[in-house]
């Protein structure tokens, strides 16, 4: 079982003024009916990506509202990763042959963490792909279980989706984070948002004096321009392309880059994308490719509030919290209408919505010229995200789903 990490000890009231006093009242109220019920939380890694970034902070906060929630993470070896990987870009629409020894590891792992793991909460919540399996782990006469999608299986590949569907069907639920994301399916669905925590060290205010030391101590220059993506090296986040974006705006602005990223212990690809994208950047001093490790929530924070403009290039997205991340920081975001971008994206209103490197570029020259604009985009987005990415909306939707499906049985 994951210890959540706590670096900052924070409780409900401290997000009083964030959010309306009513609103913390109100998850109160919702808790309260569900006091000393267990809810476990089941996904493939503990730290990087946006789902260990979500559960990090779902579990100490259900845990303050009087639930009993646990998170486990499952376990496998490099061959299940790499099939589970090849599984999640062949959802994503990836062009990919599952052969049947694919599937058998998939199971045979599934069976491995189905005897490792303990299965007695009143609500199981299993995220993604990787442990959808687990389904069959399911005591008779047992709680809950609901599948918690984070990507977008709008266009999946048929081999892989027609091996899980099957699991799917046999869940109370599924929980997907936009309608357009979801496939038919003979099970109630949800859509649930994900979110950020506005307290947590990625997101929390942090001095300009602690922005400046972090910026420096990476060779970035906090004077000029700095245009950043902050991805796990990942094709699909296409770090080549904002590369490419960034040198056609080098020919006309002054700029920076930022590339940040690390891996996540469920993506084998990481190592190799990195080393590409130090190919293609040569030896441009302008170019900051930092391999982050997995405990830089608070540089991450630093890169963010130091960027003038944060770039999410994405191919392919589920819903692409960096992109929530710095529009609570106010900044102006220049990312591709895929996935759960357009979501947070609005063009124009709380950001520029882009499809290709040279679109990429143009944005980013056009924000360049017009401060005002950038500003006030910042702006809306920060209230876009203040209005529906939040931690306390997903708490509160979890609690309204939990307290449903108790009714219902
Ligand atoms: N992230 C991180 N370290 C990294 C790269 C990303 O902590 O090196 C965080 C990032 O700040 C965000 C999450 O991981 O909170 C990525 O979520 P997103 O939905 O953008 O993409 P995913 O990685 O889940 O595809």
């Amino acid at each position: 079982m994951i210890a959540t990490t706590a670096p900052h000890l924070v409780c409900l009231d401290d997000y009083v003024p964030i959010l309306r006093a009513q609103e913390i009242d109100d998850l109160r109220a919702l808790a309260k009916r569900l006091a000393g019920r267990s809810v476990q939380m089941v996904n493939s890694t503990a730290v990087g990506g946006g789902v260990a970034e979500i559960l990090n902070r779902l579990i100490p906060l259900m845990s303050e509202l009087g639930l009993v929630p646990r998170w486990d993470v499952i376990t496998g070896g490099a061959d299940f990763f790499e099939i589970t990987k090849a599984f999640h870009n062949a959802l994503h629409g990836v062009p990919f042959e599952p052969r049947p020894h694919d599937f058998e590891t998939f199971l045979a792992c599934t069976e491995q963490n189905r005897q490792r793991l303990q299965f007695d909460a009143e609500f199981t919540v299993i995220h993604d792909p990787q442990p959808v399996a687990l389904i069959d782990a399911r005591p008779p006469r047992s709680g809950h279980w609901i599948w918690r999608c984070h990507i977008d299986l709008s266009r999946p590949n048929e081999g892989v989706w027609e091996f899980l569907r099957p699991f799917v069907c046999k869940y109370d639920g599924a929980l997907f984070s936009s309608p357009e994301f979801s496939q038919q399916l003979p099970i109630p669905q949800y859509q649930f948002f994900p979110c950020i925590d506005p307290l947590s060290d990625k997101n929390r205010e942090v001095e300009d004096e602690t922005v400046r030391e972090v910026v420096e101590r990476f060779g970035i220059d906090p004077k000029r321009t700095i245009l950043t993506q902050i991805s796990r090296f990942d094709r699909l986040k296409d770090p080549i392309g904002v590369l490419r974006a960034y040198q056609i705006v080098k020919r006309y602005d002054d700029c920076q880059l930022v590339l940040a990223g690390g891996s996540a212990s469920d993506d084998p690809e990481g190592g190799a994308v990195l080393a590409d994208v130090r190919e293609a950047a040569g030896n441009d001093p302008d170019v900051h490719i930092l391999d982050l490790p997995p405990s830089s929530a608070l540089e991450i924070n630093a890169l963010q509030r130091a960027s003038t403009i944060v770039i999410q290039k994405s191919l392919r997205e589920g819903f692409g919290l960096t992109v929530t991340e710095a529009l609570w920081k106010k900044k102006p975001v220049v990312a591709s209408a895929v996935g759960g971008i357009p979501a947070q994206v609005i063009h124009k209103h709380t950001g520029l919505l882009t499809h290709s490197v040279e679109g990429t570029a143009y944005q980013i020259r056009f924000l360049l010229a017009n401060p005002a604009l950038a500003q006030r985009l910042g702006e809306q987005g920060h209230e876009h995200v203040r209005e529906h990415f939040l931690i306390t909306s997903n708490v509160r939707r979890y609690l309204a789903l939990f307290l449903f499906q108790a009714r219902e049985n």
